[in-house]
């Protein structure tokens, strides 16, 4: 059996495999054994099973199988089912679904695999799709423990974001709003073949019991929150005026007025919980 955080065995499975690396596929192969651990303990400090996203050659779900009594790792490009088949021919544990997890039924497929067991995510994420990636594992409200990930460093930031900065925004608010956001670590370039062009960090988002606020209608909200963030150049007023479907904007002037806010308040400085109060004055 290989080491898969050796470059060279990399390069040799590509040549036995007459496999190329597809930039459209987001391939950029981790070999940090460091990182590998990192994320497995953040996963998993309590076993249980693991749903991996795009296992590449393996390198990931090899670490997952030594923690978790259960792992299914998902992965789009048929390519990669035969090298899978050997470089993950040890583990009893393990299977992997060929297809696009974008596309697939998470929620059937987390009951088939995993019955009742507590479930947390692990991925390397391909980074062209990282973002609905997350929408889609928040939104099902799946019956997920935590969610542990690697992601450009730039929407790591959007995603921890304060009220206010240039990095908050409609991502911020989706994630936060159901998930206590920590960083487990930084990851270079260097740690990847082929280094991608980017800097790279690893979050654990860990489900919360209770969303942090409770808006009247959560449809509503998230519709309000993606108008905000659409027009970040305009007032809030003006903004969610604009966006059509939150009243006329003497309405949206006298909510904003009642917060408190001043009638030229921009929307990206509302926490998640004046967003929330904002939804439930405009919702009818
Ligand atoms: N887990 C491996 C690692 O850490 O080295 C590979 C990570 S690589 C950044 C991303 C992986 O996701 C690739 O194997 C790629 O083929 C796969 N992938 C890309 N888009 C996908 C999708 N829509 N559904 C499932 N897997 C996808």
């Amino acid at each position: 059996m290989g080491n898969l955080t050796d470059p060279r065995y990399i390069r040799a499975l590509c040549e036995k495999y007459d496999f190329r690396l597809k930039k459209s596929l987001g391939q950029n192969f981790l070999h940090d054994a460091s990182v590998l651990e990192e994320i497995v303990e953040a996963a998993l400090p309590e076993g249980g099973g693991a749903l991996e996203i795009g296992p590449g050659f393996g390198v990931l779900t090899e670490a997952l199988a030594g923690q978790a009594e259960r792992v299914v790792a998902v992965e789009i490009d048929d390519r990669l089912l035969p090298v899978l088949d050997e470089t993950l021919a040890p583990f009893d544990n393990v299977s992997v679904v060929h297809g696009d997890v974008l596309k697939l039924d998470l929620p059937a497929l987390l009951k088939e695999s995993f019955g009742d067991m507590p479930v947390s995510v692990a991925a390397n994420l391909p980074y062209y799709i990282t973002t609905p990636i997350l929408l889609a594992l928040l939104e099902k409200n799946l019956p997920l423990r935590r969610i542990v990930v690697m992601m450009q460093k730039e929407v790591a930031d959007r995603i921890m974001a304060a009220p206010g900065g240039k990095d908050y925004g409609a991502l911020t608010v989706a994630v936060q709003y159901r998930c206590e956001v920590r960083r487990v670590c930084r990851v270079p370039a260097a740690s990847f073949f082929p280094p991608p062009k980017v800097d790279s960090e690893v979050l654990c988002l860990s489900m919360r019991e209770n969303p942090v606020v409770w808006p009247k209608n959560e449809d509503h909200f998230f519709a309000l929150v993606r108008a905000v963030f659409a027009q970040r150049r305009k007032t809030l007023v003006n903004g969610l005026a604009n966006a059509g479907r939150f009243g006329t904007k003497e309405k949206i002037a006298t909510a904003v007025e009642k917060m408190g806010l001043s009638p030229t308040v921009r929307g990206e400085t509302l926490s998640i919980a004046q967003l929330s109060s904002l939804s439930d004055a405009l919702y009818v």
